[in-house]
């Protein structure tokens, strides 16, 4: 590259403790083009050598089908960092998860000059002290070797991010994202650097009938990782709720991925109806997603948590290529404050509905004091309950909402871009109900320094009050529900591929089944 050099000295504190800290930056040039160093040829990763800045190049082998995908990102390893620019003026973003504030600078970098930027972050919310942890439950990072683990625990000290279900997949009958150790009973985890929790997972896939689901905190790679002949090269079997049943073995829990939205007649409403899942992935990609089937299917009764994943390195560029979505969607999971971060603890977190899922607002709710996950009792005549949320973000909100049996009961607007809503109501239920809260926000690319307009939007898992003992219920999603499972009989035995009459016959048992729990609830 032509043209003169100045030397950047980047400093990244925390403002309150003025400890250093890893963050992702970004450098815009004078013309708005994204400033990338060229990558330092060490390559050496391990517990006393890391480079200051960690590269796409540095982790490029480990994105796999995703190997040749826009990511320009770069990430402080310890929030420390020296490299030369190029010497005009200069835009620096600095950002660190969703509970620290990014900051933008803006300075003029002199030829055969040093120049020194010091950024200090404030926090916006201290999410770990009263006890909630986050984590990313569905990110496919290739890791053959030590040094694989290093760069991902180094990523996500960068982006503040303590946990990930780092999934081995597979693509035309290939196994992608390798997982080296998926951990033991008890443990399940590599810990790292400052804390991190690389636990090996998987997401079972396939595209030709079921569509994608997540085993999470498996000791063992549940095989065949794909079935149907695009994915697996092999007939539609075995089903799903075998999947479930082998990854609650293993001490693990099981969701849905993608809101069970990616395919056509995805199978989520059944497992669900065989109470074999514990989540429904409802934010990922900029979007919220639990409209399609979560909301119906807690409108059955079913408990189901919500949770956030952002599939990196799939959709890096989502928001930016500087901004890899590597912990943009998360799952935020209460364990009780001064409670240990364990991977165990945080899937009985999830496990138990102790969570919101959010690509960057932070929200809380309690109904009766209880929060997300809980169960209240309502007897006699008493129909109110007591309800308070409350949503921070480093960017302003538009909007809460309090949902009660799927609709929206109770607003909140966040008038003149506030970056705090609390919401304090009683509400009157006529019937038994799950009551959540919702936020939404939206970011404009200059806001952030990225590409594309950020769709904020972050989603409590409910409080199910139950009025006198009785279920939750709302008759249409179960007429909704019922009718679907006849409407995807009908197409999986179209198109789909078995080995012989045993497997057709194991299916079409599950969908009976499943059919069977919502038109009982229809006979109530
Ligand atoms: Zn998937």
């Amino acid at each position: 590259m032509a043209g003169k050099w100045s030397m950047l000295h980047v400093t990244v504190r925390d403002a309150l403790t003025k400890t250093v800290m890893p963050a992702r930056i970004h450098i815009k040039r004078a013309d708005g083009a994204c400033f990338l160093p060229t990558a330092e040829t060490e390559r050496r990763f391990d517990a006393g050598h890391v480079p200051q800045v960690i590269l796409p190049e540095h982790f490029r082998h480990s994105l796999h089908l995703c190997r040749q995908g826009d990511i320009r990102s770069m990430h402080l390893s310890t929030g420390e960092a020296t490299f030369p620019v190029p010497a005009e003026r200069l835009t620096l973003w600095v950002a660190r998860g969703h509970e620290h504030r990014a900051v933008r600078r803006t300075f003029a970098a002199k030829p055969d000059g040093a120049v020194h930027v010091d950024v200090a972050l404030d926090r916006v919310e201290h999410l770990r002290k009263s006890g909630w942890h986050s984590g990313d439950m569905h990110v496919h990072f290739t890791r053959t070797t030590v040094a694989d683990d290093y760069i991902l625990a180094y990523l996500l000290a960068a982006e503040d991010l303590p946990a990930v279900n780092n999934m081995v997949y597979k693509e035309a009958g290939k196994v992608e994202a390798p997982q080296r150790k998926m951990g033991h009973a008890g443990t399940h985890y590599q810990l790292h650097h400052d804390h991190q929790i690389v636990a090996g997972g998987e997401e079972f896939r396939d595209n030709d009938l079921y569509g994608h689901m997540i085993s999470a905190g498996i000791s063992k790679v549940i095989e065949p990782i794909s079935v149907g002949w695009q994915l697996g090269r092999r007939e539609d079997y075995p089903l799903f709720s075998q999947v479930c049943d082998w990854t609650h073995d293993q001490g693990g829990i099981a969701g849905w991925a993608h809101g069970g939205i990616v395919r056509m007649h995805e199978s989520l409403p059944v497992e669900a109806a065989l109470r074999k899942l514990d989540f429904v992935e409802s934010i990922q990609f900029n979007w919220f997603t639990g409209f399609y089937f979560w909301y119906r299917l807690l409108n059955c009764g079913l408990r189901l948590a919500v949770t956030g994943g952002s599939d990196f390195p799939f959709g890096a560029d989502v928001l930016a290529p500087w901004y890899p979505n590597l912990g943009l969607d998360r799952t935020y999971v209460n364990l009780g404050a001064g409670k240990a971060f364990t991977y165990d603890a945080y899937m009985n977190g999830i496990r138990r509905g102790r969570t919101f899922a959010s690509n960057g607002p932070l929200l809380l709710l309690t109904v009766n004091g209880k929060g997300p996950g809980a169960a209240v009792r309502l007897d006699g005549g008493v129909r109110d309950v007591k309800v308070f949320a409350r949503a921070v973000c480093q960017h302003p909100l538009d909007r809460m909402e309090v949902v009660v049996n799927g609709a929206v009961e109770h607003v909140v607007d966040g008038r003149g871009g506030q970056r705090e809503i609390v919401c304090e109501t009683r509400l009157r239920l006529r019937e038994s109900s799950w009551v959540a809260a919702r936020v939404r926000g939206h970011v404009t690319p200059g806001a952030y320094g990225g590409v594309a307009p950020w769709n904020l939007h972050a989603h409590t898992s409910p409080v199910y009050v139950h009025r006198g003992g009785r279920p939750i219920l709302q008759r249409a999603d179960a007429t909704a529900m019922a009718d679907y499972v006849r409407l995807i009989r009908e197409v999986y035995r179209r198109g789909g591929t078995f080995k012989n009459e045993r497997q057709r016959r194991a299916l079409s048992a599950n969908l009976a089944k499943a059919e069977a729990f919502y038109e009982r609830l229809l006979k109530r």
